[in-house]
């Protein structure tokens, strides 16, 4: 395995002195437009890069025709994001006719991918910067080079066993949420899957690192805090031999003041029995940091077979074990999952063992996928590829049958009184409110603006499969 390098302060020093150069080149008043395509990891990147561009002196917009910077942060998951994200950019080609003094940068781990830089490349030549995901603390200078020197730049080769640290972040003031990478990249190879080609291999942050970001987040107010990376399980630092994730989530559960802490993902191979009981010992709790009561564990198949084929290294027996110990030592633990439907060959009698596998575990909530072919897997070269029809109709009925699961869990709850953290205007309804419950239920209820960040008591309404509908009995002020 390669190792990682934490870089260098001088490399960070070297970062920021373009980002004092580019200041001073743009003067005031510029803005920038950044559009986030993917998972939470992205969402982090893009408080990454917005954080230089401000401390470069840029101030955000939401309007991409009013700005002189347009990041597009691209995900490559599934062919869908990608293609909204180059049609998004073609859209920008306007504003540089409006601009020509408009810089446009593509991000994330679509231009980590050959096809697709070739393709920038050639078809969208008022594209002035591609720059891969692990070359994301380089944004500093690329910009640099892209203004001076009046030339289009395609950073895109990973430099997959970086960490840089110390980087400026632009989170959402007074907001209660927040999300912390742990650890970049993965080692797995899941046939379907093309994370490990465009972010690279595995590496993890210093704890020291993570905590204290963490502290201080929680001594900003922050209450519930996301720890991400792609399989958290195997976070296993260099620098702290025989340390893992259930000894940082153990040291987090130290730190003073009141906070909730999730993470995703796991990976059932390396969930561990210590993991759950570390879970199990520390539960939120007022004027404490505790561990979240929501628990993502990625089934993706309930055919052995088809596990097998998706490079997953465990058996629906071996995850089922694993479930019945998360419910029995996990009280209240609320499950979820992600389901690819239609993998290469999966036959209807193995879709119905993934039905089988839903029903038993009964989460409550899952993400289900119909498999999409990526470029440069081993799966998309595979034989035996499901007809679209076939996958949609499995979709759906997936889907149905998860609705009933959810809505009778979350029916249980109607009429009692459940603990939220109050996490401001709702995102849907802004006449609304919404909390959210440790095991991360939703709640929408009609409140004070103001309680955003509080606790709360609520009396649970009515129950729909995606969410609940309440009253506020009571803030707790803490
Ligand atoms: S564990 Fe598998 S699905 Fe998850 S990021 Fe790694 S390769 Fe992709």
């Amino acid at each position: 395995m390669e190792k990682e390098v934490i870089l260098s302060e001088s490399e960070i020093k070297k970062q920021f002195d373009y980002m004092s150069q580019v200041k001073t080149l743009i003067g005031t008043g510029k803005k920038v437009y950044i559009r986030t395509f993917g998972c939470q990891q992205n969402e982090a990147d893009s408080e990454k890069l917005l954080g230089m561009a401000e401390t470069m002196g840029y101030t955000p917009t939401d309007k991409s025709g009013q700005a002189d910077l347009i990041l597009v942060n691209t995900c490559a998951v599934r062919e869908h994001a990608e293609l909204k994200a180059l049609s998004i950019s073609g859209e920008y080609k306007h504003c540089k006719a409006d601009n020509p003094q408009l810089i446009i940068g593509i991000c994330g781990c679509m231009v980590s991918q050959e096809h697709r830089v070739k393709d920038i490349k050639n078809r969208y030549p008022y594209v002035d910067f591609l720059l891969g995901t692990t070359l994301i603390h380089r944004f500093p200078e690329i910009l640099f080079k892209t203004l001076t020197e009046k030339k289009r730049n395609f950073w895109v080769s990973p430099e997959t066993s970086v960490i840089a640290e110390n980087l400026p972040v632009s989170r959402v003031p007074g907001a209660v949420e927040a999300w912390v990478s742990v650890m970049y990249g993965c080692n797995n190879f899941c046939t379907y899957c093309i994370v490990p080609y465009v972010r690279g291999r595995e590496r993890s942050r210093n704890p020291e690192d993570v905590i204290k970001e963490v502290d201080s987040l929680i001594k900003n107010g922050v209450k519930s805090i996301t720890l991400l990376g792609q399989n958290v399980n195997s976070y296993k630092p260099l620098s702290k031999p025989g340390y893992g994730f259930p000894e940082l989530l153990e040291d987090l559960c130290k730190l003073d003041g009141e906070c909730v802490i999730g993470f995703m993902t796991s990976h059932p191979k390396d969930a561990t029995a210590e993991l759950v009981e570390v879970i199990a010992k520390h539960p939120p709790a007022t004027g404490k940091v505790g561990i979240s009561r929501r628990f993502h564990l990625p089934l993706q198949s309930g055919s052995d077979r088809i596990l097998k084929a998706m490079n997953r290294h465990y058996t629906l027996e071996k995850y089922m074990s694993l479930v019945e110990n998360i419910k029995r030592r996990i009280p209240g633990v609320s499950l979820t999952t992600d389901i690819i439907v239609g993998f290469p060959t999966e036959t209807e009698e193995e879709f119905r063992q993934t039905l089988d596998a839903v029903r038993r575990v009964r989460y409550d909530n899952i993400y289900s996928f119909i498999y999409s072919k990526r470029k440069g897997t081993a799966a998309a070269a595979m034989e035996g590829q499901i007809d679209e029809r076939v996958k949609g109709e499995r979709l759906r009925r997936l889907i149905d049958l998860q609705s009933e699961i959810s809505k009778e869990n979350n029916v249980r709850l109607e009429n009692l009184t459940v603990r939220g953290l109050i996490e401001g205007v709702s995102k849907t309804s802004p006449e609304k409110m919404t909390a959210r419950t440790a095991d991360g239920k939703l709640i929408h209820f009609t409140g004070n603006p103001e309680d955003a960040g509080k606790c709360g008591l609520f009396l649970i309404e009515k129950a729909e499969s995606h969410e609940l509908f309440g009253s506020l009995v009571k803030t707790e002020d803490i």
